[in-house]
């Protein structure tokens, strides 16, 4: 290993401590206001003043083109959901105690898009609610108390999820009652990803169980966001959710990121073809305005609820429903899902033939618009997280916004709204090529 794991909030980030505290009044303001939670990207802060289809602009009227921000999906301030929203929060804005037909047209929308079968959603406004209520009723559902995540997951910060995010450990281990797998990676598990996966969790569900723990689920972002996505080959989940099923438990989809067209399909999952118990959703899911959603099958729904009952003052409001609802038209209309998977594989061929000729860049992989490119120290892909820190700051200067994953902070994400064109791509492929050419240094050796 090439160096201590790196806590997924420290990626990137400004760190007054090392970085100083610069000579700038809303940067001090900040710090007094956010205090010790603040966590603001890049050594230097960007001040953002507006963005617009792919691109930010700062206060200084510079243009950003934003690789990495996987919430306005459609593209920042889309027109079509900056209409739905002002309408609609211009004539009624409530709790779901009343009822109203756009969020029932949303909802019945939106489990259209799931797989065969009945399925029922609880709206929230974090991935985070979505995934605590999931976690709930899979112990409800199943008996169980065991989770099963992967090494570097995160899945929310509430007092149970956060039990679940390893990646948001700052010290110690993840509780008694979860046990975290390697990550799908080819590094990890050689040629055969699906079956050294399935055998990583049938050691979990033992593990769980000599501590007292049957396994309730396997929760999984269906392309190991900040794991440093793994996307191939498809299927290879199959082996692993079927070991959970064997063991009673459930799986739980944890779609807030990859969901929403953005690995070429409408939820990530797809690619494996499974139809998950549980699937979670969020970030793109209003574009930006908050909105989750937790879907499940009605039997698990209703044994959740013989306990416990559940509301959210701000969830499914009609608000949030027509913003759900317009992004799903975007998608569809402006064919976003086919977006992904063409200027993703263009992207993936581009980034694919620099690393063939820069031994700096290792493994290139991903899915549609979500791609991961490994920054290597030598030819056996030792991993170099400094190489991936100097990259990132080379690519700023060059007016590209892209940030870092994987347990080490090794990985580049590339994660662009799934409006991204052509020209886009292209400007972002010729930044990197630049960037790369500008960090001409020898990258030292992490660790
Ligand atoms: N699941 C995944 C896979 C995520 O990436 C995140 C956020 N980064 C969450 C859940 C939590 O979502 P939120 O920040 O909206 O609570």
């Amino acid at each position: 290993m090439a160096g201590a794991s790196r806590q997924i909030l420290d990626m990137n980030a400004f760190d007054s401590g090392a970085d100083g505290l610069p000579d700038d009044p809303l940067l001090r303001r900040r710090m007094r206001n956010f205090g010790a939670a603040s966590v603001l990207f890049y050594s230097r802060p960007i001040e953002m003043v507006s963005a617009k289809g792919a691109w930010m602009e700062d206060a200084a009227g510079i243009r950003y083109l934003d690789f990495y921000n996987n919430v306005p999906s459609v593209g920042h301030s889309h027109p079509r959901v900056v209409a739905a929203v002002q309408a609609q929060i211009g004539q009624l804005n409530v709790n779901s105690r009343y009822l109203h037909s756009l969020t029932e047209t949303y909802l019945d929308r939106l489990r259209a898009t799931l797989p065969g079968g009945d399925w029922n959603v609880v709206l929230g406004c974090s991935g985070s609610e979505a995934n605590d209520i999931a976690l709930r009723a899979a112990a409800r559902w199943t008996g169980g108390t065991g989770f099963i995540v992967t090494e570097t997951a995160y899945h929310g910060n509430t007092a149970a999820v956060i039990e679940e995010s390893p990646a948001a450990l700052k010290r110690g281990a993840p509780p008694a009652h979860v046990v975290a797998v390697p990550a799908p990676s080819a590094k990890t598990y050689g040629k055969d990803i699906a079956g050294g996966f399935a055998q990583a969790v049938e050691g979990a569900i033992e593990a769980l169980a000599a501590r007292g723990h049957a396994v309730a689920a396997l929760i999984a972002d269906s392309i190991f966001s900040s794991d440093g996505v793994f996307a191939d080959p498809s299927g290879f989940l199959g082996p692993a959710v079927d070991a959970v099923r064997a063991a009673g438990g459930i799986f739980v989809a944890d779609e807030v990121q990859p969901g929403f067209g953005r690995t070429g399909r409408m939820w990530g999952f797809e690619r494996h073809g499974l139809s998950p118990d549980i699937v979670t959703m969020g970030k793109p899911m209003g574009n930006g305005y908050p909105i989750s959603g937790m879907a499940t099958r009605p039997e698990i729904l209703s044994k959740f609820c013989e306990d416990i009952g559940y509301f959210n003052t701000f969830g499914g409001t009609p608000v949030a429903a027509a913003a759900g609802l317009s992004v799903l038209d975007v998608i569809a209309e402006e064919g976003l899902t086919e977006n992904a998977d063409r200027m993703g594989g263009y992207l993936l061929d581009e980034i694919q033939s620099l690393a063939s000729a820069d031994p700096r860049l290792g493994d290139v992989r991903g899915a549609g618009l979500f791609i991961g490119i490994d920054l290597v120290s030598d030819k056996d892909g030792t991993p170099d997280p400094a190489a991936a820190k100097s990259l990132i700051n080379a690519l700023r200067d060059r007016r590209v916004l892209i940030g870092a994953a994987g347990q080490l902070g090794h990985t580049l994400k590339v994660r662009p709204p799934l409006c991204l064109t052509e020209a886009e791509a292209t400007f972002f492929v010729d930044a990197l090529r630049a960037a790369l050419r500008s960090m001409t240094a020898p990258t030292p050796q992490a660790g």
